[in-house]
Order: C-alpha cells, then sequence, then structure tokens
C-alpha cells in the first residue's frame, strides 16, 4: 500500500495551518511536510521546523537540480516542497501532509495525482483581511498583496475534490479528520 499525501490548500490567512496542528492531535502519524522558502523568518520562526530559510541562491540551486515536487512564487517571495521531505517518508508507509498555495497544490495534482486535495475557504474575504492584521505578521502593504491573491485563490476552489469552509474551527476540524481518516483507511 502507498502512504498518502494530503494537500491543504487555500488563501493566506485561512487558517491552514490552525486546522493541520488539530487535525495532526487527531490522527496521529501524520508528518508534515517543512517547506523551502525565500521569505525571511519571522519572529519565533525556526529554520528546519517551520520553514527550510533559504538564500535566492540556495534556491536557484534546488530549482537547477530538480530538487522541488512543485514551487511558486508568492507574496514576492519563491515557496517550495523539496522531494527529500516526501520521498524516504512516502516509502517508509508514512502520510505526509503539504500546506502550501493554490499554484503549487495544481502543480501535485499532476504529478501526484493519487494526493489528497483539501481546499479551505475563508468565511469570507472580509474574515481573511481582520485574521491577516490581527496575525500582525505582514506589513499593511503585504496584507493588501496577499488580499489580492486570495481573490483568485477563491475563484479556484472549485477545482478541488474537497472543499471546508473555515467558519466554525471546530466543525473544520472535524470535517477534515473524517476526510483524511476516510482516506486513510481506503
Ligand atoms: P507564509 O509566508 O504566510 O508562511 O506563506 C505564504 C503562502 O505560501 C501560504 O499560503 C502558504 O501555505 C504557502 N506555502 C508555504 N509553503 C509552501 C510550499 O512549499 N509551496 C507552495 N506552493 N506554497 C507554500
Amino acid at each position: 500500500m502507498t502512504a498518502k499525501v494530503f494537500v491543504i490548500t487555500g488563501p493566506s490567512g485561512v487558517g491552514k495551518g490552525t486546522l493541520i496542528r488539530a487535525l495532526r492531535e487527531q490522527v496521529p502519524g501524520l508528518e508534515l511536510s517543512v517547506s523551502a522558502t525565500t521569505r525571511d523568518p519571522r519572529p519565533g520562526e525556526v529554520d528546519g521546523i517551520d520553514y527550510h530559510f533559504l538564500t535566492q541562491d540556495q534556491f536557484d540551486s534546488h530549482q537547477e537540480s530538480g530538487d522541488f515536487i512543485e514551487w511558486a512564487r508568492y507574496a514576492g517571495n519563491r515557496y517550495g516542497t523539496l522531494s527529500s521531505e516526501l520521498s524516504e517518508r512516502l516509502a517508509s508507509g508514512v502520510a505526509v501532509v503539504l500546506e502550501i498555495e493554490v499554484q503549487g497544490a495544481r502543480q501535485v495534482r499532476s504529478s501526484l495525482p493519487d494526493a489528497v486535495q483539501v481546499f479551505i475557504d475563508p468565511p469570507s474575504e472580509e474574515s481573511l483581511r481582520s485574521r491577516l492584521a490581527a496575525r500582525g505578521t505582514d506589513t499593511p502593504d503585504e496584507v493588501e498583496s496577499r488580499l489580492q491573491t486570495a481573490h483568485s485563490e477563491i475563484a479556484a476552489g472549485k477545482e478541488f475534490a474537497h472543499r471546508i469552509c473555515n467558519d466554525q474551527l471546530e466543525q473544520a476540524v472535524d470535517e477534515l479528520v473524517a476526510i483524511v481518516r476516510r482516506e486513510l483507511d481506503s
């Protein structure tokens, strides 16, 4: 049996990270792929845990070597999933969760067609604005840029096999857990 890959996608600020944390508490054994990025670490973020923080040159070199399963430009930075985050785990039967934006999720759809893709919707675009502002990690310009991108990302939601609205967190977690358990059991 091949281990499963779960892709959790949706706009920045929709709560993907919170949902994945709750999912992993309820479904033990799921491992999280640590993405590579050229963005600067935010206060408290740890290299190798939150992201692999790379220089532009390091990211270029991984791209040239074909090390990424997917990568995308997002809000002025590059983000990507290194194949090394998946290969050993999948070979040893460990299911992996990817938290990525929509362009990357589309690439995974063609490179790993068996991956289970879940799109997370915000209850409204206004709710995204307040969450991004409350998070306090982005400048007002960055918040605006993320919201503009969110608009087209939400329009892409219909491409995804599973779609969950993160209105009530507990209910959204229950829906995500149900999808993942069903796929793991199938
Ligand atoms: P942030 O800068 O807020 O950590 O992430 C910005 C966006 O990039 C989020 O939507 C996040 O899910 C996405 N992201 C994080 N890692 C990856 C990755 O490896 N690939 C892609 N395509 N997007 C990613």
